[in-house]
């Protein structure tokens, strides 16, 4: 297959090396499985405190959460803004966790930038040129969703984007796209995890919750993409999933799910 290869500085031929994020002692792309829990959403400071708890005793290195959601409909729940930054800031330092969370504007770069320790663009952003070119400026790492009617070609390029503004630290996330199937949310394209391997050097990370949308499919999907090559999984976990602020409580996996696949994981690949 012929891919047009107008991306350069993400391409594997220009880079031949796999690129590795180091962020403190986590290391992303070097062989390690890193995981990323959390909550879909950030809510207060009790529920991503005792969240941040669960994510380090099961094993896991970087605590996820939405401050800034972005909604398909303009009613639902926005997310708790800054404030949830800080809350987020506090619970990781406390926990001894990384923490990654979604920024839609590129007014918000400098501010997420401030709280958090890698930067999320979200689905529906990933053709958001001006984000990208903001996040090439950035000194925070940035996880790169894949648009969810993207092709690889146009995620690579999106990628290029925040490289070319000089920002070499960018990692890749599958977390499912558009089909005609609609049993499950999207649809995880788990052959992006090894196109990516071979197309490009940046870390790719895979998302089975909004890959699925649905919590008994997180842990298979899991593993397939540890098997598959992933250097890393990104996964919602919620302490009450039913009654979670967006609607991502039943993608959510219950803490002992969490902390059960963890340790499945562990025969697999080796946990940082
Ligand atoms: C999320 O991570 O909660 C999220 C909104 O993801 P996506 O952009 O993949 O829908
Ligand atoms: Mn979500």
């Amino acid at each position: 297959v012929k891919i047009s290869k107008s991306y350069k500085l993400a391409s594997r031929d220009f880079h031949p090396e796999d690129t590795i994020i180091e962020i403190g002692d986590v290391r992303i792309g070097g062989g390690e499985l890193v995981v990323m829990g959390g909550p879909c959403a950030v809510e207060s400071p009790e529920q991503i405190d005792e969240i941040a708890k669960l994510v380090k005793a099961a094993g896991g290195q970087i605590l996820r959460g939405g401050a800034f959601k972005p909604r398909t409909g303009p009613y639902s729940f926005q997310g708790v803004g800054v404030e949830g930054l800080v809350m987020m800031q506090e619970a990781g330092r406390k926990h001894g966790l990384l923490t990654i969370t979604e920024v839609m504007t590129p007014e918000y770069v400098d501010v997420c930038a401030e709280y958090a320790d890698i930067l999320q663009v979200g689905t529906r952003n990933m053709q958001n040129f001006d984000l990208l070119r903001k996040l090439g400026e950035c000194n925070r790492p940035v996880l790169l969703k894949r648009g969810f009617s993207a092709t690889y070609d146009e995620w690579l390029n999106a990628a290029e984007y925040i490289l070319a503004g000089g920002n070499p630290n960018v990692m890749l996330c599958e977390r499912g796209i558009r089909t005609f199937e609609s049993y499950t949310r999207n649809t995880l394209d788990l052959a992006a995890i090894p196109v990516m391997k071979g197309l490009t050097h940046l870390p790719i990370i895979s998302d089975p919750s909004h890959g699925t949308g649905r919590r008994e499919l997180v842990e298979p999907m899991a593993k397939a993409s540890v098997a598959a090559g992933a250097d890393g999984l990104i996964i919602e976990m919620h302490t009450d999933p039913d009654n979670s602020m967006t609607g991502d409580g039943v993608q959510s996996l219950f803490p002992d799910q969490f902390a059960g696949l963890l340790q499945a994981l562990e025969q697999l690949a080796p946990l940082v």
